[in-house]
């Protein structure tokens, strides 16, 4: 089934057959704009090469959005993996919008649905129930069909509803472009078109790949150190470039998690930082699984193992 008919029978079956609302076509043009600038750029046909302030204006935005995206959105806001103060959750909000991918409430919502349905009918993104282009990057240009109808995530709104109670939070969700275009103006206006090519579009780009290659790349490709009840992996090239988020099955089995690097050899970029800001003194109370818990879940990956060593038991 291609993306689009399986957003339409996705959005009709949790609408109980309501019509559809409009079509995605702001983000579709918008992602459309984006990537071709960002060939443009990365072809050198005729574009702006980036020299040694370019290139810091790049690395600099995508590592402050990327951990805008997996310490924020991701591990502050969709699963409550540590606390900080009010200024600081307000900070990881912006750093997040400005990386364009909706808001920060929209976006824990979304992302706890995929939890609370992972690979199975109600997941926004799956690539098992749907294509590889739908999990990585479809049902995000589709998802103003989705917002057409609020009860689709109703359940994952609940797990960011006490969220609702800062002000400064609902209106980011609601204005949250205002972000991404005033890093835009602030990167044009400090280097002109050099400046918005390599100190915003293309990093965008590079954050929206490496975030949705996380719901894409590491439900299909990877290993699985623990017997989750999803088809999540660990993938080391998705953890490298998305600050630890490649370490997906970890996450799955632990998703409250700050950390999902477990071990040395698992990256964890946006672990590192938060512990740093944690001896800082900048976020608090952050979560990990203990050593019995790590052993719990490894147990029941060995039992899984040997029961299907032995195979189907014999039917009498
Ligand atoms: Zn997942
Ligand atoms: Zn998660």
């Amino acid at each position: 089934m291609g993306p689009l008919r399986f957003a339409a029978a996705q959005c009709q079956r949790e609408a109980n057959g309501a019509p559809l609302g409009d079509g995605p076509p702001l983000l579709v043009t918008t992602s459309v704009i984006m990537h071709s600038a960002t060939a443009w750029a990365l072809l050198g046909a005729g574009a702006p090469p980036p020299g040694s302030l370019e290139l810091a204006m790049c690395v600099g935005s995508f590592g402050l959005r990327m951990f805008g995206i997996t310490a924020g959105y991701h591990r502050y806001f969709a699963h409550g993996s540590y606390r900080t103060s009010r200024p600081f959750q307000f900070a990881l909000a912006v750093l997040g919008a400005s990386a364009w991918q909706k808001g920060p409430l929209w976006w824990a919502s979304h992302h706890a649905e995929h939890h609370l349905h992972s690979d199975s009918a109600g997941d926004p993104h799956s690539p098992v129930c749907g294509s590889l282009l739908w999990a990585h990057m479809g049902w995000f240009w589709a998802c103003m069909e989705y917002d057409a109808h609020p009860a689709a995530f109703q359940a994952g709104r609940g797990r960011v509803a006490r969220f609702r109670q800062y002000p400064e939070l609902v209106a980011l969700d609601r204005f949250h472009h205002g972000p991404g275009i005033a890093l835009g103006a602030l990167a044009y206006a400090a280097d002109g078109l050099p400046g918005l090519l390599w100190g915003f579009i293309v990093p965008t780009v590079g954050v929206w790949h490496a975030t949705f290659a996380v719901n894409s790349a590491c439900h299909r490709w990877g290993s699985r150190r623990f017997a989750t009840t999803d088809n999540s992996r660990n993938n080391v090239w998705v953890a490298l470039a998305a600050f630890g988020e490649g370490n997906h099955n970890n996450h799955h089995a632990f998703p409250w998690s700050a950390r999902h690097g477990l071990t040395w050899r698992e990256p964890d970029l946006s672990y590192a930082i938060l512990r740093a800001l944690e001896l800082l003194g900048v976020v608090w109370d952050l979560r990990l699984p203990t050593q019995e818990q790590l052993e719990r879940a490894a147990a029941r990956r060995s039992l899984t193992v040997n029961k299907q060593a032995a195979g189907p038991p014999d039917k009498l």
